[in-house]
């Protein structure tokens, strides 16, 4: 019900300032925003997102503040959530996550969760019990890849007492499988159980060490992979009984359970594929990306209909694994935040345009 009522995929826009290679090849801002409104123009197209954060000041902790604490706070009612960065390479999306290990990890958006979360653990605890797990993967040409395996041929031989199917080395074969209550589960992929910060940042820094990365015309540091950190949230709370009308031997009125996790995903770039290499591989490889990224914004374009969802028209979540993955956290009760990463300068301007218009499709 309540889902129905606040549309459950928010935009906000997140436009970098220039960097100094767009600024030593003299490249001009070609991005404005609206003084007061969360609306974009470039040239003579003007977009209107949920939030706008420009390149000036610090956006970060506002940008938590506005989009991501919410759903951090649904965590701990049960609700499933995702935040997917969008964009061209070299537009922000590792910065704004916090996925990468140089800049932006500090005020990064997956930090800012981690704090809260443990900010939030802190002052229910003595009430609750709580376990958190994280995993890390990566979806790279349709294939997922565990971030958190240093040694995938060692660890299949070792954890299971046998060894299992022959995989290539950094390959471990993990599938994406649904339970007969709707829940998607990675099966073969490490979870860590985590009680502090300081390991859950550990999870995070080991899995976007080891991210693939590969070298393309546009930026040799492009990453042509999906990067999913899943933070899941398992809660344990004690129901006493109150009344004192309650003729039951016993106080303990039983526990809830609840269950939920958050998706933090670092999407793969989304320039289209002929502007990489013209070797037959590399090409492969942006199909694939884009197989993803078009099952995405059909799925997410599906749910933010209004007038399809009332039809219960068919969402297409299988068509893809990044879709698949994240299909019961996108829709239903859960929150779903895009950030669309975009730089600002001139050269950028036709891919600039690429990334607001599959966001507008979002709203
Ligand atoms: P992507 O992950 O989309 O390929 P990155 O996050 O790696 O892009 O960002 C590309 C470059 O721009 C990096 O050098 C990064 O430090 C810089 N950058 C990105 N966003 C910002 C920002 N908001 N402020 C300052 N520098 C930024
Ligand atoms: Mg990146």
């Amino acid at each position: 019900m309540e889902a129905a009522e606040d549309c459950c995929v928010k935009v906000a826009v997140h436009i970098r300032p220039l960097i100094g290679d767009e600024r030593l090849q003299g490249c001009k801002d070609c991005v404005t925003v609206v003084p007061g409104k969360p609306q974009v123009q470039i040239g003579t197209h003007s977009f209107t997102f949920d939030h706008v954060y420009g390149s000036t000041g610090s956006p970060s902790s506002a940008m938590f503040e506005e989009c991501i604490a919410p759903l951090v706070d649904g965590l701990f009612h049960g609700y499933n959530a995702t935040v997917l960065a969008y964009g061209q390479t070299g537009s922000g999306k590792t910065y704004t996550m916090g996925t990468g290990f140089k800049d932006g990890y500090q005020t990064g958006l997956i930090p800012q969760v981690m704090n809260s979360l443990f900010n939030t653990i802190e002052t229910l605890k003595h009430q609750t019990e709580f376990q958190l797990h994280v995993s890390f993967i990566e979806i790279l040409k349709e294939e997922v890849r565990d971030l958190l395996d240093s040694t995938s041929m060692s660890k299949s031989e070792s954890s299971n007492g046998h060894v299992g199917k022959v995989t290539v080395p950094g390959r471990l074969p993990i599938q994406i499988r649904e339970t007969s209550n709707g829940v998607i589960t990675l099966a073969g992929s490490i979870e860590v159980a985590v009680s502090t910060l300081k390991e859950m940042a550990a999870c995070l820094e080991q899995g976007s060490l080891s991210r693939a990365t590969g070298s393309t015309n546009m930026n040799n540091q492009s990453s042509r992979s999906h990067a999913i950190f899943t933070i899941t949230l398992e809660q344990m709370r004690k129901l006493h009984s109150t009344s004192p009308g309650n003729n039951s031997p016993n106080e303990d009125m039983g526990e809830e359970y609840l269950c939920a996790k958050l998706h933090l995903v670092d999407l793969a770039g989304s320039e289209r594929a002929k502007r990489t290499g013209s070797d037959g591989i590399r090409f492969k490889e942006g199909i694939h990306i884009n197989k993803g990224l078009l099952a995405l914004g059909n799925v997410i374009s599906a749910l933010g209909d209004e007038k399809k969802r009332k039809e219960g028209v068919h969402v297409p979540y299988r068509d893809s694994k990044l879709t698949r993955l994240l299909q019961d956290s996108l829709g239903g009760n859960s929150k779903t935040v895009m950030i669309a990463c975009i730089s600002p300068a001139d050269i950028n301007t036709e891919e600039t345009l690429n990334t607001l218009k599959y966001a507008n499709r979002a709203r």
